[in-house]
């Protein structure tokens, strides 16, 4: 099958920091034991390697990053990618755990951004997920930073403040953030939009937007939690104006689907192991609709070796 590998996709800067750092802990120095406040990035295979190794990952999907916090009382709390709020940090001193921070530096920056604002005297309106932890660190720096995921979330918020700025998760699909920045600009016309999509984000949505013809489907390999990853698929779909489908790993290709194409993209999110990645792409490359013996999609990757870690980019 001709295979189209898009560039750049996989791991950003922020990830390979994050499972760097963890990775290289020296646990005898350590306080035990090692938890990790949430996935590290939002990837199962991920969380599994490092359960191996000994760290415990604190993940539910209907509690906070503050909520979870309760469930440790010693040891060591490691802070993900996507950033904590003040009050995390400050309820971890509190516990006296012993804290290790990977929150990406873009997140860092876009934090600062809105605190720099903040000061001036200023309201914020932040498109990002409801329930995605980086929107839930830039609500608990400030009762006046609004979360809205869609135009119609403004309804729900009363902004008296003349002086407002717009600005958005890191993730966010650059389309629909620029989309909704446009629909606020025209109930606030003099607000200012700070666009804080990360350079590793942007470039991979206008990689997948920019999609060749013969292209009939594109692959995009990342978990069912990962907000980019998710991202990638919309933007193909909507702007690379292609069908295209999210995949955990090789086990989730569909073979009756795959046999009705002749061209295939693949993509990758940036929290996406690279091996498993590289898996589809060999499975894709050497699939063809009348050889049986080229349909097999078992994974042949171990949990152990997902950790190596590098960009592909
Ligand atoms: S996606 Fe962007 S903000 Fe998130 S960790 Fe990667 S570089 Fe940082």
């Amino acid at each position: 099958m001709k295979t189209i590998k898009i560039t750049p996709r996989g791991y950003c800067h922020g990830v390979v920091n994050a499972v760097n750092t963890i990775t290289n802990l020296d646990h005898l120095s350590m306080k035990l034991p090692v938890y990790i406040l949430g996935m590290v990035i939002h990837n199962k295979q991920m969380v599994s390697s490092l359960e191996n190794l000994g760290y415990i990952t604190l993940h539910d999907s209907t509690k906070t990053r503050l909520e979870l916090l309760d469930l440790i009382d010693s040891g060591t709390v490691i802070f993900t990618a996507h950033g904590v709020s003040p009050e995390v940090y400050k309820k971890a001193e509190q516990k006296s755990l012993d804290i290790i921070d990977t929150t990406c530096d873009d997140v860092f920056n876009s934090q600062n951004v809105m605190k720099d604002y903040l000061k001036k005297g200023y309201d914020v309106i932040y498109i990002g997920k409801h329930t995605h932890p980086e929107s839930e660190a830039a609500q608990g720096i400030s009762s006046k930073i609004h979360v809205i995921e869609n135009i119609s979330d403004l309804d729900n918020i009363n902004i008296k403040n003349k002086k407002l700025i717009i600005t958005n998760q890191t993730t966010m699909s650059i389309y629909d953030v620029f989309n909704i920045s446009e629909k606020i600009k025209e109930i606030y016309p003099n607000i200012e939009f700070i666009n804080e999509i990360c350079n590793a984000t942007r470039i991979r949505q206008e990689a997948i937007s920019n999609i060749p013809h013969e292209v009939d489907h594109v692959y995009v390999v990342g978990d069912k939690l990962s907000n980019n990853s998710k991202k990638l698929v919309e933007v193909a779909k909507k702007q690379g104006n292609t069908s295209s489908s999210l995949i955990e790993s090789i086990t989730d290709i569909d073979i009756l689907e795959l046999s009705k194409y002749n061209c295939v993209a693949v993509s990758s999110g940036a929290s996406t192991p690279t091996k498993v990645t590289s898996e589809v792409i060999r499975f894709l490359e050497k699939f063809e609709k009348d050889d049986k013996s080229t349909h097999d999609t078992s994974s042949h990757l171990t949990i152990n070796n997902l950790l190596t870690i590098k960009t592909l980019s």
